[in-house]
Order: C-alpha cells, then sequence, then structure tokens
C-alpha cells in the first residue's frame, strides 16, 4: 500500500551547500575543508549531503555516533569519516567493522586503540574542557606508537572573535603541534576559519556553515540551505471578534482568511515564535502573511487575507531565515536546524 505524500516539506538547496563548502574552503586557503555531518547532517540528511560535498571534492567527514556512520550506508571512493566521541569500551569490537576512524578523547581510548594497530584521529582539549585528553596528557608520552592521522582541538568561542579564549586556545593548540607528531592538525569549525591564518591548520571542521548558518568567513556570504513549505489543508474565513488557536491569543481585528498547514512544534517549527511579538510568517508571492494564533503540535495558521487568493491543497513558503528566526524564537541557529523532525519530505534540489 502507498502512503500519502507528506503535506510539509523541508526542500534542500544541494547547489546552496556545495557553494557554502566552496566558500569556507578558499577562505581556509591552504587547509583541507573537511564537514562535520553529525545529528543527521544538522537536521538535512547526512546521506545527501555527504554525496552532494563527496562529489565537490570534500574528503573529511565528521559524526558524532558510531550509529551515525551506519545510517550513512557506504562512503564513496576517497572519503575518510572520523567519530568524534571516540568509543565506549563497549563499541571497540563493532566499531572495528565500520569504515570509519575514532577521534580518541581519554588515556584508554588510547591505550585500547594502540593495542588494534590501526591508525585513529586524537583530541586534544585547549580550553573547552569538554572532551578530549588534557594538553599535559598529549605531550606526556601516552601517544607513543600511534598512528595518528589528524590531531584536533576544537574551539569554545570561535563565534566571538574578540575573545581572548581563542588566542589561548590557537596557542596551547601550536605547542601541541609542534610536540605531537601526526599526518595534520585541525581546530577550526566554521567560525574559526575566519579568525584567521594561525586557526587553520592542515584541515578545518565547519558544519552550520555549510548550511547556510552564521556569518559566514568574510561576513553575510553564506547562501540559505534549507527552506520549509506546506500544504494548506483548509482555509477558512473568520469574523471581527472571534479567536484562533490555542489560549486565543489572537483575535480577528476585520475579516481574515486563514490558512491552515501541517507543521508544528513538533517538526522543529518553535511554539516561541507565537509568541508577542509575533514574527513568524508565510511567504506568498512576496507578501509576508503572519501567523495567526499560537503555533500547535501539528499545525500552524497564517492571516493570508492579503495574499492572491490561495486554495486549500495550494503549497506556501514559510519565512525559515535562520538568523531572523533564531533571535525571533530564543534558539541557536544550530537547534532549529537539528530540530527540524522527521515528518518531512525532504526534497533535494
Ligand atoms: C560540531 C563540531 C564542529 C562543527 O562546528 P560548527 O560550529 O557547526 O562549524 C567542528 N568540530 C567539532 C569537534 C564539532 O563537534
Amino acid at each position: 500500500m502507498e502512503t500519502p505524500p507528506p503535506t510539509a516539506r523541508l526542500t534542500i538547496d544541494t547547489g546552496a551547500l556545495v557553494a557554502n563548502w566552496r566558500t569556507l574552503a578558499a577562505a581556509a586557503a591552504g587547509a583541507d575543508c573537511g564537514a562535520a555531518i553529525k545529528a543527521d547532517g544538522y537536521g538535512l540528511g547526512a546521506p545527501a549531503v555527504l554525496a552532494a560535498l563527496a562529489r565537490a571534492g570534500a574528503r573529511d567527514f565528521f559524526v558524532a555516533h558510531w550509529q551515525e556512520v551506519t545510517a550513512l550506508g557506504g562512503l564513496p571512493a576517497g572519503v575518510r569519516l572520523a567519530v568524534l566521541h571516540g568509543f565506549a569500551p563497549d563499541q571497540l569490537a563493532a566499531a572495528l567493522a565500520w569504515p570509519a576512524v575514532p577521534v580518541l578523547n581519554t588515556a584508554a581510548q588510547v591505550q585500547a586503540w594502540r593495542a588494534t594497530g590501526r591508525p585513529c584521529d586524537v583530541m586534544v582539549d585547549t580550553g573547552l574542557n569538554r572532551l578530549g585528553l588534557s594538553p599535559a596528557e598529549a605531550v606526556s608520552g601516552l601517544l607513543d606508537g600511534l598512528t595518528i592521522d589528524t590531531l584536533h582541538s576544537h574551539l569554545a568561542c570561535a563565534e566571538m572573535p574578540g575573545d581572548p579564549l581563542n588566542e589561548r586556545q590557537r596557542a596551547a593548540f601550536a605547542d601541541i603541534v609542534a610536540r605531537v607528531p601526526a599526518r595534520r592538525y585541525a581546530l577550526a569549525n566554521s567560525g574559526g576559519i575566519g579568525l584567521g591564518a594561525g586557526y587553520r591548520f592542515g584541515l578545518v571542521r565547519p558544519g552550520i556553515g555549510l548550511f547556510g548558518g552564521g556569518d559566514g568567513p568574510n561576513g553575510g556570504d553564506l547562501r540559505r540551505v534549507a527552506g520549509l513549505s506546506a500544504q494548506i489543508l483548509q482555509i477558512r474565513q473568520v469574523e471581527p471578534g472571534d479567536s484562533v488557536g490555542y489560549g486565543a491569543t489572537f483575535t480577528a481585528r476585520r475579516p481574515t482568511r486563514l490558512a491552515t498547514v501541517a507543521i508544528g512544534y513538533a517538526d522543529g517549527y518553535p511554539r516561541s515564535l507565537s509568541d508577542p511579538p509575533v514574527s513568524a510568517a508565510a511567504m506568498i508571492a512576496g507578501i509576508r502573511c503572519p501567523l495567526a494564533g499560537r503555533i500547535s503540535m501539528d499545525l500552524a495558521s497564517f492571516d493570508v487575507t492579503d495574499a492572491p487568493t490561495l486554495a486549500e491543497g495550494d503549497w506556501i513558503d514559510l519565512d525559515f531565515d535562520l538568523a531572523r528566526t533564531a533571535v525571533a524564537a530564543g534558539r541557536t541557529q544550530y537547534e532549529l536546524l537539528t530540530g527540524l523532525g522527521r515528518r518531512y519530505a525532504r526534497v533535494y534540489r
């Protein structure tokens, strides 16, 4: 039996994705440019993101969990995949069977992995204090005899160029680079690429910038990748004084046409966008049609009175500008993308 097609669509502009990777790669001048595709490619579909970026020439990909390796299926020839979380003691045997290398974070992981004789990546913590060996551990001889492909560290404040922790981390990492042999070294995420040549080393690991988030290495030079659209389930007319939605937070002041679509907070369309000042909107023929009433779990209604005539079954685009939506919703751009939910038809253009 065939399932009726979804009434909500997440459109992924793979041309924009590739353009953003090229922009970041150019800004990383000289360093290899990889891609962080954890959390299902920041919510946009890791297999398709991997395929598009590998075709464009990306060779180094990063996920967080081993099940994210499994979910990718096979890897294109020449692609290298690393698992940022390393491995838990009971994951080692299974991890060895997959075409990915762990990023080792602890002394115990180093000791267990060394016995396999296989190459790996290593994370050194230079100030984020989350995962990774301490700088003292890294230079203690613990890593002797290990075949390190890429030695990593990760910045805490890359989005804040003026924060002095950036330079402290860069200097601490440069010291480790001078003392621990590896094929390559990597420090910068998307934000780190714009911090300057001293942050780029041999490889950069952008994530959010690939998907159009953040400012881009030269400020505002990244393209939008994700778009939301939905099919109108119902059009209704309400009269002045009628309220709309849970809590009756919207009251019509004029005869109002409403279009109700199947995108709600369970689809990652944040309910907080319906708090005053209401900033959610649909864009119909260039006309901004504001949300009317609260976003509910599965539905949202828009005031389409000023839009050209619409019919039930028509598709409308939602305003999903990442920077604006993040501010309006009180979320980060990362949360918006990774929270998008599983009910959309994902359409790759
Ligand atoms: C997620 C992640 C990245 C990518 O960060 P963005 O800020 O999305 O560019 C890079 N490195 C590590 C270790 C990460 O966990």
